[in-house]
């Protein structure tokens, strides 16, 4: 069996594997890597495995449905949501004047999507299982030739309030690989319970001040679970009551999505009847709408375009306003990377610099494992051999340093072809 590398090696972004045995040939995740033209990875797939709803496992599917009848294989929920972000990028290329693909590209992905926890190919079985992450995040187990592989994709042991963590028990133990992201492979986080309190905390302080607080966020999961976790605190009076907005059409739809879906969520979500319904937060549709003093979670979650880097440039100038960022990761030269490292910023499109007054705070509340719980992972599977994808090199390099002495652990570089 041939495992290639093709893409997310020594980086995060554009993830791809190929998986070759003598009957077959697999694909784990087609992404796309953020503002670059997309690599042109091979076609000749039996089957596509798609992880989860993030671009940079599934950006690549426009080019590989364009003249193509692949098998995709994913949860329903990432069927919805990668058509949904694909229409999307399809109309972000075409007003840049690309017309290489079109919607009916998008909604080919979704004719060639098939909705399976396990399937068979000639000689070769595969389980998903979830990962945590986002809503319908699966993690792969693959077995051929006598071997068993787990890709993980991205993933989480830890719980959030709305998502279960990865229970490591369902999966394979002692794989002959185990394919593992290591996005944050070299960073310990406070345990999470710790962060949601510095978070409520900031949010309590912002708020008597009578302050702005705007949170760039991304439309599909981090956006429901943002809303949520503000409209049970103010429902319970752990936070004043304050408007509170998103500005995101995809995450309204999104919303729908997991309304129908609830069962993919825990216990006290399942229970209520419509859980992404809010009481206390309201949808927007423009900046122009919003009644001052207000928390905004917004679209880009970088703040590279739409109504975060509207709102990050009217609302810099005011110490009294709150700039919060939840993810641990920020593209070099992102805006929201400035505004916390030089406070200040350069628009994308204007190239205005804008000094940055208002308070930029970090609260990771990351949806990835963390180095603590990518060594619990491999402690607890024993894996014969391990990759580490998905992480840039220095992240990479720090969680091979914990684990060289459990598992053959190796860093591969772009196409390198790892034999089993
Ligand atoms: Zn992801």
């Amino acid at each position: 069996m041939k495992i290639q590398v093709l893409g997310a090696a020594r980086e995060v972004g554009g993830s791809c594997l190929s998986v070759e045995t003598d009957s077959a040939k697999i694909a784990l995740d087609y992404g796309s890597k953020l503002d670059e033209t997309p690599k042109k990875f091979p076609k000749d797939f039996d089957a596509v495995i798609i992880s989860h709803a993030h671009l940079d496992h599934t950006g690549n599917l426009l080019s590989l449905c364009k003249n193509n009848n692949p098998t995709i294989v994913g949860s329903d929920i990432t069927r919805e949501v990668t058509v949904d972000l694909l229409h999307d990028m399809v109309k972000i290329q075409q007003e840049k004047g690309n017309h290489e693909y079109d919607d009916s590209h998008a909604e080919k992905v979704r004719d060639c999507w098939w909705n399976r926890d396990s399937i068979a190919l000639p000689g070769v079985r595969i389980n998903l299982q979830p990962a945590g992450h986002v809503a319908g995040a699966k993690i792969t187990s693959l077995e051929a030739e006598n071997k068993k592989i787990v890709y993980t994709g991205d993933f989480c042991l830890h719980h959030t309030e709305i998502l279960q963590g990865c229970r490591l028990e369902v999966l394979p133990k002692k794989p002959d690989l185990l394919i593992t992201e290591s996005t944050y492979g070299g960073k310990i986080r406070p345990p999470r319970h710790e962060l949601l309190d510095q978070f409520l905390e900031l949010m309590q302080t912002v708020m008597a001040r009578r302050g702005n607080i705007l949170i760039p966020t991304f439309a599909f999961h981090r956006s429901q679970e943002m809303a949520k976790r503000l409209d049970t605190a103010i429902e319970r009076g752990i936070l004043p009551r304050y408007n509170v907005y998103t500005i995101s059409n995809l995450a309204h739809r999104i919303n729908g999505y997991f309304n129908q879906e609830k069962q993919l969520f825990t216990k006290e979500v399942k229970m209520q009847k419509y859980p992404f319904n809010f009481r206390h937060v309201k949808h927007l549709y423009r900046t122009s709408q919003i009644e001052s003093p207000a928390v905004v979670i917004c679209t880009s979650g970088f703040g590279h375009a739409g109504a975060s880097l509207r709102l990050l440039t009217d609302w810099a100038s005011d110490k009294d306003n709150c700039v919060v960022l939840t993810s641990g990761y920020l593209p070099p030269d992102s805006p929201l990377k400035q505004a916390k490292e030089e406070g200040r910023f350069v628009t994308p499109e204007s190239q205005e610099v804008i000094s940055v007054n208002a308070e930029v705070r970090q609260i990771e509340l990351s949806g990835h494992a963390d180095q603590i719980e990518l060594i619990k992972t491999i402690t607890k599977l024993k894996p014969k051999r391990t990759v580490l994808v998905h992480g840039d090199l220095e992240q990479a390099e720090q969680l091979y340093e914990q684990v060289k002495n459990l598992t053959d652990v190796c860093i591969p570089t772009e196409n390198e072809i790892i034999d089993l």
